[in-house]
């Protein structure tokens, strides 16, 4: 990916970059809707990433280009309006400057900047956090400045937050921060603090993405929010990662069914981090794979975020020699399934699942192997 960068930066620019850094994409392992609730969640840093080209600028003017948009962007040094239509991939690494010179960060004021990326958008790996915290390292890199690595990663969701204007939490940024190879992050969201767990290895990860969308996803989103927000009202506590499953089940008749449903999956999934956590560190795979079914069925049963096609590619997964577990990642309500397998999962296995898929649905889900991979940094330093 560096020689696609620097061949295509000269085709753009006309120029070399004087700084390139890289962020990966992110899987969610584990921990569905835990993160506004105060819980904890595992993620993987993934061998697919965000690569970002810039050099310098003595004119002021700011030029963005990225491989998956045919025109150049440009924008005066002092522009700080959100770009609409489609010039609004700039926000992310405009959102991210901006954040940054709000901090008291010395930023570069010219530029000429490129981004090129195998992690695909949209398909719930997180391009998003990626683009934003390899144009932060670009921009730190530029002027010889560093941050702390949590810095970064809070200021990367400060701009998607304020300036792009998507709630996210700080699953997407942490992961593509703290990212290790052959490691999850773990994240315990109160704080934040962020953690490394070592994995065992020989295992691959697969994602499936269906490219479905629920039509109502962002209303339901803000539903779920508050449905949760109510349980822990209901039960007598700021946020659900302090509520126990015996004080939900005493604020049962209390609650309203949707906030008892909501709330019974958010307590019972942030146990199944901390367990899944456990087993990783005890190299108990079988128990990892059960866990990762068991938040399925409780997204499924309780969160009521899955769907018939998220639901179909977890069991056929689930059938399938070599497949450890497998739960729907992201969001959910449509969107993608990842999988924890062996080698013994292959290529062949991935399409039985496909054609199943197609059986019911007549579309085929994109299908995506990754391996974990270490956290957003510099790939080449300023001269
Ligand atoms: P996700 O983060 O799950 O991939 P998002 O909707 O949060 O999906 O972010 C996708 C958006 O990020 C794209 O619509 C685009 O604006 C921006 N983006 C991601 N990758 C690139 C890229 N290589 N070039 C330009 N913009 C990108
Ligand atoms: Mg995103």
């Amino acid at each position: 990916m560096k020689d696609v960068l620097i061949a295509r930066f000269r085709a753009v620019h006309s120029r070399e970059p004087e700084v390139i850094a890289r962020a990966p994409g992110r899987i969610e392992f584990i921990g569905n809707h835990t993160d506004y609730n105060g819980g904890t969640v595992l993620g993987a840093a993934i061998d697919r990433g965000v690569w970002v080209g810039l050099a310098r600028r003595t004119d002021g003017r700011r030029r963005f280009a990225s491989d998956s948009r045919a025109e150049l962007v440009e924008l005066a040094a002092d522009a700080s309006a959100r770009a609409t239509g489609t010039s609004s991939w700039v926000n992310y690494p405009l959102g991210m400057l901006l954040v940054m010179q709000a901090a008291g960060i010395e930023t570069p004021a010219g530029f000429d900047f490129l981004a090129v990326s195998d992690v695909p958008p949209g398909a719930g790996l997180s391009s998003s956090a990626a683009l934003e915290l390899s144009s932060g390292l670009a921009f730190l890199a530029a002027q010889r400045q560093s941050l702390p690595r949590e810095q970064l990663v809070k200021l990367g969701r400060k701009a998607e937050n304020e300036f792009v204007g998507v709630p996210c939490g700080i699953l997407d940024q942490g992961v593509s921060g703290f990212g290790r190879k052959d490691c999850l992050v773990h994240i315990d969201c109160r704080g934040p603090t962020f953690g490394i767990v070592p994995m065992p290895p020989g295992l691959d990860f697969w994602v499936f993405n269906t490219h479905t969308k629920h039509a109502l996803v962002d209303g339901l989103y803000a539903e779920r929010h508050k449905e949760c927000m109510e349980a822990a009202l209901g039960i007598g506590v700021g946020l659900l990662v302090e509520a126990t499953p015996e004080a939900l089940a005493a604020a049962e008749t209390r609650l309203s069914r949707a906030a008892y449903k909501r709330a019974r999956h958010v307590i019972d999934e942030i146990a199944r981090v901390e367990r899944a956590t456990e087993a990783l560190r005890a190299g108990d795979m079988a128990l990892v794979g059960k866990l990762l079914l068991a938040s399925h069925r409780s997204s499924r049963t309780w969160f009521e975020n899955s769907s018939a096609e998220l639901d179909l590619l977890v069991d056929v997964l689930e059938a399938e020699k070599g497949v450890y577990g497998a739960r729907l990642t992201g969001g959910g309500f449509g969107g993608a399934v990842m999988a924890l397998t062996s080698s013994q999962f292959d290529g062949d296995g991935a399409k039985r699942v496909e054609e199943a898929y197609w059986a019911k649905f007549g579309s085929k889900p994109d299908v995506i192997r990754a391996h974990t991979d270490d956290g957003a940094s510099l790939v080449k330093e300023a001269p």
